[in-house]
């Protein structure tokens, strides 16, 4: 199967690339500035199955007519897209009464805006073949968090649009499913993330650690391949269970 992913340059995007590369799936995934992680998760993929598909596309999710330009020479390049995985995404923490118009409208776009973008473009093609694998990497702040109004809403929004998906176009071979993730060890949680909130994790998580980001590569995976054919309009936590206790 053919694979799309956004931000797959670093981080849980770089190891749902990587897992769907072993997994024996050809991939297409961007990246917005790191062009020289993207390279290198190429080349990482070509390392763990010579002959396998990686490339890397330049795309900045928030512009909707670079998402249009993306997926078209993505079509043109491979048959089919089988599974879109929307996993680029932002934080710009503030409290609400301080947070500027800037700060509000960036993590939207990027988390919200471009994740509709990315379903809207390549849904024509999933329809002409009565097939398509959604996947939206939500966050388990999304019912609220103090600092990130805006992150936690444009999670919360995407349990919406993919129970939309599911709806729409679950009769035409369709599914659409939010992935949950805890807490994963990658630039966005070190450059932005207290070290205090790690060692509450650590400490209040029933499984009484971080996430291995394979962990969260291989549930994107299983809902991409024939045994996730009837997982559709879900939401799935991947936290170790931490959101029964927060
Ligand atoms: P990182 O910040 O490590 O990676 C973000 C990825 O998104 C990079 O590939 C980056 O590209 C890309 N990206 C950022 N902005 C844009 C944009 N405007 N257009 C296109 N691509 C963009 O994040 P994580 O790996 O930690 O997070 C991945 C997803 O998981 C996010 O949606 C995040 O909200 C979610 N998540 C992560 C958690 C965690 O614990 N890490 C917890 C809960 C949710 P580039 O490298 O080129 O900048």
């Amino acid at each position: 199967m053919m694979m799309f992913v956004t931000g797959g340059s670093r981080g849980i995007g770089r190891a749902i690339v990587l897992n769907g590369i072993r997994e024996g799936h050809d991939v297409a995934f961007t990246y917005v500035r790191n062009a020289g992680l993207a390279r290198e998760v190429e080349q990482e993929a070509c390392a763990l199955r010579p002959g396998a598909r990686c490339r890397a596309h330049q795309l900045d999710v928030r512009q909707a007519a670079d998402v249009e330009r993306v997926s078209e020479a993505v079509l043109e390049d491979v048959e089919s897209v089988d599974v879109v995985v929307c996993n680029a995404g932002t934080n710009r923490d503030n409290l609400l009464v301080s947070m500027s118009d800037d700060e509000w409208h960036d993590v939207i776009a990027t988390n919200l805006h471009g994740s509709f973008y990315v379903c809207r473009a390549f849904l024509p093609a999933m329809l002409a073949n009565r097939f398509g694998r959604i996947v939206l990497i939500s966050s388990i702040v999304h019912n609220g968090a103090t600092g990130q109004s805006n992150y936690c809403a444009s999670k919360a929004a995407l349990h919406g649009l993919a129970g939309s998906i599911a709806k729409e176009y679950g009769r035409r071979g369709i599914t659409a499913n939010v992935v949950i993730p805890g807490f994963f060890d990658t630039p966005m949680t070190r450059e932005t993330l207290p070290a205090a909130n790690k060692e509450f994790w650590i400490k209040y998580c029933p499984a009484g650690r971080i996430g291995e980001l394979d962990e969260i590569a291989k549930v994107v995976t299983f809902l991409a391949s024939d045994g996730g054919g009837f997982i559709n309009g879900q939401a799935i936590p991947v936290t170790g269970g931490l959101d029964w206790v927060v």
